[in-house]
């Protein structure tokens, strides 16, 4: 038995888990915000206990020194030397990584060079992987791309129809996101449906303040709904989605924005927020929108994008065997769940309204004459990082 971190290193933020492997317990958690800022916030839950420190941590390597500081003083570890691999997840993975792999220079490298890919999120990942590196120089480190699962689709759903050079000398096409989440929850659909993946066709929902829809086909990613970057898609808590690109220059000669300040309206201006003019959180929009016209628009808006990419991936899956509902909203709103699932009742796929009344675990929402199956299953990409970790530590 040895012990596992996984770890998701953000701009501001570090989030952990410390597994015990291979009989994947979670043995502690917690994260560190605000990173760089005043008044960092420090969590730490470990035998139902939970730690709060607020102090300023200037940099990734003070988070990470506190996190290994309070390990060893509530005793989650009584040694650095018990903490035998590191899973990072890394956003951008480019074209280089189809798969996770063990770190080493060169690894390390690219990962910083594809930072063009993910301006926010690589630097932070690989600043993380390093000092890792430092700390705990007998560990194997592990990076866990967002994008590898994707690398299956097939090149004509992953092009752009713009001029085929833009391809070849920048890279430019699609390569979504999200994906360790939607490798683990059709994972887990296939056992729960107790089927072989390679034989069903899926769509996986992956729906949180950032979402993605993924068609999987023989078990491998063939459609995914987020794009170059995660701003393409579905409408999202604040991200718009996708949107005519030749709008957002007419919007922008008017508003006389920067292309930065653009992007930002983009990303953080828009979506659930950007509609409802209130709230970029389903909860607070569910609340109120039987009285108020822009929560319900924003709600109304939301599930006719994912309908719009389930009606487009069925047609591309010719068929599916079954819906999964994941993340913060799938796990979560049965309201939204019970939405879609009118929508798809032309087809035959219907939820039942009892079964459907679910948070957070894992279960089969469809009745039983239902067309497809309609699942919920809480994502856990930590588990899948850690899974990886293992298994490219027994393959060494
Ligand atoms: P991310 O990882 O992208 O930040 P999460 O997967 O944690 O997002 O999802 C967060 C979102 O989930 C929140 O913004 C909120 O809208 C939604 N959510 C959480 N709980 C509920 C709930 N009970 N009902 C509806 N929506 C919920």
């Amino acid at each position: 038995m040895s012990k596992t971190l996984a770890i998701n290193a953000g701009s501001s933020s570090l989030k952990f888990q410390l597994l015990e492997m291979p009989a994947e317990e979670v043995i502690a958690k917690g994260q560190v915000e605000r990173i760089g800022l005043d008044d960092g916030i420090f969590t730490l839950k470990f035998n139902g206990e939970k730690t709060e420190i607020t102090k300023d941590f200037p940099d990734h390597r003070a988070a990470i020194e506190e996190m290994l500081t309070q390990f060893k003083e509530k005793q989650v570890i009584n040694d650095l030397s018990e903490i035998t691999g590191v899973g990072h997840r890394v956003v951008a993975g480019g074209e280089w990584f189809n798969k996770s792999v063990v770190v080493d220079d060169e690894v390390l490298d690219k990962i910083k060079r594809l930072s063009a890919y993910a301006p926010l999120h690589n630097p932070a990942n690989a600043a993380g992987i390093e000092i890792f590196r430092e700390l705990l120089p007998n560990a194997i480190s592990v990076a866990v791309f967002d994008t590898a699962f994707h690398q299956t689709m097939p090149r004509e759903n992953y092009l752009y129809s713009l001029p085929y050079e833009y391809y070849t000398k920048y890279g430019a096409r699609k390569y979504g996101a999200h994906g360790t989440s939607h490798r683990y929850v059709s994972e887990r659909t296939a056992e729960i449906l107790d089927k072989p993946l390679e034989d069903l066709k899926l769509i996986t929902l992956h729906l949180g303040a950032g979402a993605s829809i993924t068609a999987i086909k023989d078990g491998k990613s063939f459609d995914t709904s987020m794009g170059f970057t995660p701003l393409a898609g579905v409408t999202m808590a604040t991200r718009s989605g996708d949107v005519d690109p030749s709008l957002v220059y007419y919007i922008q000669e008017r508003e006389g924005l920067s292309n930065e300040e653009m992007l930002y309206v983009l990303n953080n201006k828009s979506g659930l927020l950007g509609i409802s003019t209130i709230a970029s959180d389903m909860r607070d929009l569910e609340d109120v929108m039987d009285t108020n016209d822009h929560a319900k628009l924003a709600v109304d808006m939301f599930v006719d994008s994912v309908m719009r990419y389930i009606g487009q991936y069925i047609v591309e899956l010719g068929g599916v065997d079954a819906i999964t509902f994941t993340a913060g909203i799938g796990e979560n709103s049965d309201i939204v769940r019970r939405m879609v699932g009118e929508r798809l009742n032309f087809m035959g796929i219907k939820v039942d309204p009892e079964a459907n009344q679910v948070r957070g675990k894992e279960r089969i929402i469809s009745t039983d004459d239902s067309t497809a199956k309609v699942l919920v299953v809480p994502t856990n990409e930590e588990l899948e990082i850690a899974r990886d970790v293992e298994r490219l530590k027994n393959e060494q």
